[in-house]
């Protein structure tokens, strides 16, 4: 079938055949036929990453829970299924992932692909420190068991390798116990980027999840004000009387139906949306008790909220930079954004630990991810920024990525050489390719 595709972010688009096999002998004979291709899942890393160059194979249709052993919480799932499907088979028996993006919206294959970080990245590492074990497609229709003891080197390139490895078919997952489906998040407002890296240092001292969201309102001084959130599984003990234990994850309320007009989301919008945001934490500030899907993934609350950047689409740019020189580069950020007048509607920063593959984002640091209208004003200062996070020695996250150079791409992902040559070896150089690595000129 012949498809327009693209990420998250609407932006680029492009046209290429998408086939969906229904199972792994499928994948096999249909895979041998298509040159060059990547495979995709739930299609939520923001650019061109999940679009292949020629073909694009669908993983939706695997979409089997295989097993669950609940004395080790060990996971096997083909790759298809979705983080939101196994919060709700496993949720209700006392599990939960043991890391989390921001949506839930995702498959298992593009999370490993990835190696997704969540709110607890600096304390338990990343999703693919949590794979045990994968079940890889390679290029030449070999399926190989890969983990840390058997094929290691394809397991640490595939986990973060972005698809270019091979198909993931299946994973077996770590999960963790929990008691109750409900989160005890505190938050502190801050007035500027000093006491919000001071309150997010702490919060990350103390608790299990922290992320702090920034106020980057064009032309408020002193930059970096903001909201730091912690959180704790609430245990059962915990829970007041007349609590349900697993609350249901709740569908989006509302959905945007429409392309919204492109300038709706300017600084005068941003800017109010910003001051009331940060003025009713300013006012909570305390604890309070939240369902699962209310803390960990607050936007899927809203059904297609990418429509809200017009039909141009949005960028996210999230770079991480090592923890000595985070202070500054947040900071230049921030100032090279008001100074252009550029209004992100989102803004958030967090530590990141170490990564677990060769191609993994995360490095010991700060992360920041800002999200912008796709205009002409907004690809040049994304290039500003890129020269500031490369001179740092930082790098770009590829699952929101869908405009860096090849030299950013290069000086930021060290483990680039060994990558290329597992692709060598593997026969993937060439068979497998998506709009980004082509972009990326991954060879
Ligand atoms: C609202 C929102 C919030 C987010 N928050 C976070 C966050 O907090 N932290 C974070 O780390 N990420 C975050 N992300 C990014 C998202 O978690 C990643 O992009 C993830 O990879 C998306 O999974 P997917 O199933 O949609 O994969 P796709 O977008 O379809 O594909 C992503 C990559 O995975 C590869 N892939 C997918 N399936 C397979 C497979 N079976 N075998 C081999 N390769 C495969 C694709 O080739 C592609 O390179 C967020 C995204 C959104 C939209």
């Amino acid at each position: 079938m012949r498809a327009d595709l693209a990420g998250w972010g609407r932006y680029p688009r492009h046209s290429g055949d998408v086939v969906t096999p229904h199972s792994a002998a499928a994948l096999r004979a249909v895979q041998a036929g298509l040159d060059p291709y990547v495979a995709r899942g739930a299609g939520r890393a923001y650019g061109d990453a999940g679009v292949g160059l020629e073909a694009t194979v669908s993983m939706r249709a695997l979409d089997r829970m295989r097993a669950f052993d609940s004395v080790n919480g060990l996971l096997t799932v083909e790759a298809g299924v979705t983080l939101e499907e196994i919060i709700n088979v496993l949720l209700p028996r006392g599990w939960f992932a043991p890391a989390v993006p921001g949506t839930r919206f995702v498959t298992v294959g593009g999370m490993v692909a990835a190696d997704v970080h969540g709110k607890n990245h600096h304390r338990t590492g990343g999703f693919g420190a949590h794979v045990a074990s994968l079940a890889l497609l390679t290029p030449q229709g070999e399926l190989l068991t890969c983990s840390r003891s058997e094929n290691s080197a394809l397991f640490h390139a595939t986990i973060g390798g972005m698809g270019l490895t091979g198909a993931i078919v299946e994973a077996t997952l770590r999960m963790i116990p929990v008691e109750t489906g409900w989160i005890r998040q505190r938050t502190v407002a801050t007035k500027n980027l000093d006491s919000t890296l001071a309150a997010l240092a702490k919060a990350e001292a103390e608790a299990t999840y922290s992320v702090a969201w920034i106020d980057v309102t064009p032309g408020r001084r002193p930059v970096g004000r903001g909201v730091v959130f912690t959180g704790e599984h609430v245990l059962a003990a915990e829970l007041p009387q007349g609590r349900q234990v697993f609350p249901r994850g709740r569908r989006s309320r509302v959905s945007i139906p429409v392309d919204l007009p492109e300038g709706i989301l300017n600084r005068w919008s941003v800017g109010a949306f910003n001051r009331l945001y940060h003025g009713r934490a300013a006012l909570l500030g305390n604890a309070d008790l939240v369902p699962w899907d209310a803390y960990f993934f607050p936007l899927d609350a809203i059904g297609d909220w990418n429509r809200m950047y017009g039909r141009g689409g949005f960028l996210q740019h999230q770079c991480v930079v090592p923890a000595a020189a985070g202070r500054e580069v947040v900071a230049e950020i921030l100032d090279r954004v008001a100074a252009a007048g550029c209004a992100p509607f989102l803004a958030v920063l967090k530590s990141l630990g170490a990564g677990v593959g060769d191609m993994s984002f995360p490095m010991p640091g700060l992360t920041l991810a800002l999200d912008l209208r796709v205009t002409a004003q907004t690809l040049r200062l994304l290039d500003e920024l890129d020269r500031v996070v490369v001179a740092a020695g930082g790098r770009l996250y590829l699952a929101k990525d869908a405009r860096q150079s090849p030299d950013t791409f290069r000086a930021g992902y060290l483990g680039l050489t060994r990558f290329e040559t597992l692709r060598r070896e593997i026969g993937a150089a060439g068979r497998l390719a998506s709009q980004m690595s082509s972009r990326l000129a991954i060879q």
